[in-house]
């Protein structure tokens, strides 16, 4: 259902995924739009303001950034920074009155995390993550799986997201802006998934990392390998890495088959479904339209996204956890 407005979003940090997936997603979406942008690059305020009509008045860098209080066009500020400016920049937001999203992973650490938290209290504003496959088709399974246990409650997962990183000046690399490495930008995928599929959050964590390439990843983890334990029993294992590509996978196991498999399970597109071991077909979605497409919508119906600054802050409680048991050679660590 369309809301009664159509709410103004200003995306913060002309990086990749702000102009080649959400720029894009906002021409599709049916209850916000594009209405400003703020960047530290020239060059891309024209480049972008050009391509979308955005007015220079609605273009700010991160210096007058706080200016936007004044413009009542925005409702909705989207913030896609590095990771190290996600609390700063979403708590700015909230004191400017602004509804907040945030990229996940959320933040450097819990304590900022519930920060970002108590700013959206104190403004009245609301805080939700970019968990974007929440709002993707096989994923809604994954949670109604969870909610349902239509096999019966799920006992292994397992997950695989990796891709290679090769240049040494990705901030991705720097753990002053990134936080952590694979684990951290992946891992929170995989963590999520298993929260979902089972409707429930892991009570303890085993980790353990794998490093081949010292000079590289001298900052943050390159390969992590962990697992999430329930309090019914169930185990997830993942793996993650930033020196190879693996298969976006995910499965979970209820009975005796693969009760929920997705192919492709991470990525922008080419999910494949199977329930029970069979292809189960899915229509097209542009699943970022549809996420702030919710958000929107609960700003007038209060109801729950799903994708919470709360949500946020389990994931962050866990990826604590997990570098913990890194940090002490994979003993077991109680969330
Ligand atoms: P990019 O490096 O492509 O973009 C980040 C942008 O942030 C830059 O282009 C720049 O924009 C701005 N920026 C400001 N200060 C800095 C700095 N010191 N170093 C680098 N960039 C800076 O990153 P991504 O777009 O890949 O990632 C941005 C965020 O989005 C991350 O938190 C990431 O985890 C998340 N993400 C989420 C995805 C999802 O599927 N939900 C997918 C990919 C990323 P400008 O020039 O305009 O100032």
């Amino acid at each position: 259902p369309a809301t009664k407005r159509k709410y103004g979003v200003a995306l913060v940090g002309l990086g990749r995924y702000a102009t080649g997936q959400l720029m894009p997603a906002l021409q599709h979406t049916q209850n916000c739009q594009l209405v400003a942008l703020v960047t530290g690059t020239k060059s891309k305020a024209a480049l972008y303001g050009g391509r979308y009509q955005i007015p220079d008045t609605h273009i700010y860098n991160y210096d007058n950034f706080d200016r936007i209080v004044e413009n009542e066009d925005v409702d909705i500020v989207y913030i896609v920074l590095p990771n190290s400016m996600h609390a700063e920049y979403s708590i700015r937001a909230a004191n400017a009155g602004k509804h907040v999203i945030c990229e996940k992973p959320m933040a450097l650490s819990v304590a900022e995390s519930q920060a970002m938290i108590a700013a959206g209290e104190a403004n009245q504003v609301t805080l939700n993550i970019g968990y974007r496959l929440h709002f993707h088709q096989a994923h809604r399974v994954a949670i109604q799986v969870g909610r349902e246990q239509p096999e019966g409650a799920v006992k292994y997962m397992q997950a695989e997201l990796a891709f290679k990183v090769t240049d040494p000046s990705e901030w991705r690399l720097n753990k002053a802006l990134a936080g952590g490495g694979a684990l951290y930008d992946l891992g929170i995928y995989c963590i999520q998934a298993a929260r979902y599929s089972t409707g429930q959050s892991p009570v303890s964590v085993i980790a353990r990392e794998y490093k081949t390439d010292a000079e590289l990843f001298s900052q943050v983890d390159e390969t992590v390998n962990f697992q999430l334990e329930f309090a019914d029993g169930a185990v997830m294992s993942a793996t993650t890495s930033y020196n190879f590509k693996a298969d976006r996978h995910f499965v979970a196991y209820a009975n005796n088959q693969s009760t929920l498999e997705i192919r492709d399970a991470f990525n922008y597109s080419g999910q494949q479904l199977f329930m029970n071991g069979r292809r189960v077909a899915l229509s097209r979605v542009v699943m970022q339209s549809l996420q702030m497409d919710a958000v929107c919508r609960s700003l007038e119906s209060g109801a729950d996204t799903g994708i919470s600054g709360a949500e946020g802050l389990k994931d962050m409680c866990i990826l604590d956890a997990i570098y913990r048991s890194i940090a002490a050679d994979g003993r077991r660590v109680v969330i």
